[in-house]
């Protein structure tokens, strides 16, 4: 059973960082109307067999083979401080150069790497972060599919402790690829759930969100994989840097919303 986040068990799990009192709707039903408001959203897009660009598959979510969780940790490195559209032309690039598995990236030339990704800017640190994080895996396990099958913890310490995978690109990577119930945070999630009244934007930190998020929604992936999706679809089309409240599916309770009603 899903809690209110004013429940007494959120209370419990609180941090100094959520606000205290505020009136907030269960997250189920902030996911209920994301959902509704935008359908479910396929995440996260791959290339399929003989296609061209990443595709967003729609209440997918089976297994997944070693050429798309590949695809899926490549896509994470490099859409860090990039919009996504970037890093489909570098992720094109790869495939097309034939640099498919992290073998591959292992053995490529890191020039050539460089000048693939290049559109999806930080060129010469992310073809570095592809190479270490290709290293560092294959000296694990032979395969990226086998190294993805590690307990969730001491898969999320593993991917952390390799340089250039922080918090948001190592879930990313437990969430899409390994298909963990681990929720992802990012700047989006964190500017909604703020204006909603969860926390106060300044002083939550990415653990503190991710408690929250976890504590108050089923631990399933799919649930997981469809919210954070819904929260980018969601600060794209109303909750963007300036807010388009007017229409916005989640206006009746927010906070910031509420008071630009007033
Ligand atoms: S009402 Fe405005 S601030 Fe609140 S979630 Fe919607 S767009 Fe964002």
């Amino acid at each position: 059973m899903i809690r209110n986040a004013s429940s007494r068990k959120s209370r419990r799990s609180s941090s100094r960082a959520e606000r205290p009192g505020a009136e907030r709707p269960r997250l189920s039903q902030v996911y209920r109307r994301l959902l509704a408001a935008y359908g479910p959203q396929g995440w996260w897009p791959v290339t399929a067999n003989g296609g061209d660009t990443p595709a967003y598959r729609p209440r997918f979510f089976g297994s997944l083979d070693e050429s798309f969780r590949t695809e899926i940790a490549l896509g994470a490195i490099l859409t860090q401080n990039t919009a996504w559209t970037n890093v489909v032309k570098a992720l094109a690039n790869l495939r097309k150069a034939g640099l498919k598995h992290l073998s591959d990236i292992q053995g490529a030339p890191l020039m050539k790497i460089e000048r693939l990704i290049r559109p999806a800017g930080y060129f010469r640190q992310k073809a570095r972060k592809l190479r270490i994080f290709s290293e560092h895996v294959l000296r694990k396990a032979e395969a990226f599919s086998s190294y993805l099958t590690l307990p969730t913890s001491r898969l999320r310490d593993d991917l952390l402790s390799v340089w250039g995978i922080g918090p948001e690109t190592a879930d990313s990577i437990l969430l899409y690829a390994a298909r963990r119930p681990v929720f992802v945070v990012d700047a989006y999630t964190k500017r909604i759930l703020g204006r909603m009244g969860y926390f106060h934007e300044d002083k939550a930190s990415y653990g503190d969100i991710q408690r929250l998020c976890m504590g108050h929604l089923p631990r399933r992936h799919e649930i997981y994989n469809e919210m954070h999706a819904l929260f980018v679809a969601h600060a794209k089309n109303h909750c963007r840097s300036k807010p388009e409240c007017p229409g916005c599916p989640l206006l009746m309770s927010c906070r910031h919303g509420g008071s630009a009603r007033a």
